[in-house]
């Protein structure tokens, strides 16, 4: 299962795929001690390395992307059982990375956009992480707004807290995305690589020139409800679009700095300006394949030079989509890409801060969700080498605590006081084929 939800990316951005032997070979294996170590290959400064870790300690750490939910689901796994070499999360590497909120990823795939389902799955994946909270009391706490994850984090307990990624989920029903918030869902990606019937993708036709109308009546909901909205995986003028018509703040749950990193789902400096304008937060996306310049070339070369291959593969197994993923990783394995060292991943966090402000960037790790990571941060264990890195780097405590979870607290808090401010705004009923039908 694990690597289902990359096989759809892989069918339209075959090089986005990398290969998973190095990151499973490095995947966690060393991260017995609490908190993790910094890479072998760097000399640690033990003095900065203790204040890292007190820092790191006192610190609201959010993470507003993983995507372990979707293992749990499909595969039925448990995340208080270790997972380690096998997946990137599991509750005691998240208490080892110091994490005080996670933000599992309720993904679905655009085969429901297709087949019909979208709403169900969303629910079922949803009772995934109920249960998981009620097995697991005195580790995770089911939370729903900034004042829960002040309170799990006086608890040392984990803020368990929903985001729905891919906006068909509700099914072009604002009565949809109403009981998806009350069911605890903080905050939806409006789409995933697929565009939808009311938002275009980074990765996809563009079919509304950005959002629709009615996409601007969902964000309006989003706004006036309290759900934020994310706007990773949408093309920019989507990101355009949702920036002019929100009137709370905006994350990207799990993006990247294009000017570094250039990939489609990556932001352009002149859309991290316009989050500063916003008071929104990027959050920045770890994967070596969105991140890595050099990752990024090795794997258009790659894909060029093994495009007959993968192509045949395609055709031989075109009715058996399971070994058809596995055929395609043995292939790519065969043919690694160059590993990615962790001041890659750092120089993305310090050009956001720099273009957009030291407000408005935080962490969206996407772990689980992709099949490899930089060195020094192979799994959710390893979070406080960011601190360190950070510190090394110059950064001011303050600052370092910003993007560790302070923006994110900060542009959350500013979501939930627009939402209270509009509470005497009742809504509609809000159906995407009525709205459309009335405008004819
Ligand atoms: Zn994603």
């Amino acid at each position: 299962m694990y690597l289902r939800k990359f096989f759809c990316a892989l069918v339209t951005i075959l090089f986005a795929l990398n290969s998973l032997l190095p990151a499973f070979a490095h995947g966690g294996g060393r991260s017995t001690q609490t908190p993790a170590s910094i890479p072998a290959d760097a000399p640690r400064d033990e003095k900065l390395w203790k204040k890292a870790l007190e820092i790191h300690r006192k610190a609201i750490v959010v993470d507003t992307h993983n995507d372990i939910l979707s293992m749990m689901t499909d595969d039925n796994y448990d995340l208080g059982v270790s997972s380690v070499g096998k997946y990137h999360t599991d509750i005691a590497r998240m208490k080892q990375g110091g994490l005080t909120a996670e933000f599992f990823s309720v993904y679905i795939d655009r085969s429901y956009a297709r087949d019909g389902g979208s709403a169900r799955r969303t629910l079922d994946m949803i009772d995934y992480v109920y249960r998981a909270a009620e097995r697991y009391p005195n580790d995770l706490m089911m939370s729903y707004s900034t004042a829960d994850i002040r309170r799990a984090k006086k608890q040392r307990k984990i803020a368990a807290l929903m985001g729905i990624e891919g906006g068909h989920a509700i099914e072009d029903s604002l009565m949809a995305l109403r009981e998806f918030y009350r069911l605890g869902v903080r905050y939806m990606t409006l789409t995933h690589n697929n565009t939808n019937n009311w938002a275009d993708s980074c990765c996809d036709t563009a079919k509304h020139n950005g959002l629709s109308d009615f996409g601007k009546d969902v964000i309006r909901e989003m706004n006036r409800i309290g759900m934020l909205v994310d706007v990773s995986h949408v093309s920019d003028k989507t990101m355009s679009d949702v920036l002019e018509t929100s009137t709370a703040p905006v994350i990207a749950s799990h993006s990247s700095a294009r000017a570094l990193g250039d990939r489609p789902r990556n932001i352009p400096d002149d859309l991290l300006r316009r989050f500063a304008k916003n008071g929104g937060v990027v959050m920045v996306n770890f994967y070596p394949g969105f991140i890595d310049k050099n990752v990024i070339a090795a794997a258009k070369e790659r894909d060029a030079r093994l495009k007959p291959q993968l192509d045949q593969l395609k055709e031989t197994f075109k009715d058996n989509p399971r070994q058809l993923e596995a055929e395609t990783n043995k292939l790519l394995a065969a043919n690694p890409l160059p590993t990615t060292p962790l001041s890659v991943l750092i120089d993305h966090f310090d050009h956001i801060a720099k273009v957009a402000g030291i407000d408005h960037v935080g962490i969206g790790s996407d772990f689980d969700g992709v099949p490899s990571l930089p060195i020094g941060m192979e799994d959710i264990s390893k979070l406080a080498n960011i601190t360190y890195e950070l510190l090394k780097r110059g950064y001011s405590e303050k600052d370092v605590k910003k993007i560790l979870g302070d923006n994110f607290m900060r542009a959350f808090a500013e979501v939930e006081r627009v939402a209270q401010a509009s509470r005497t705004r009742l809504s509609g009923d809000g159906n995407v084929r009525r709205i459309n039908a009335d405008k004819k």
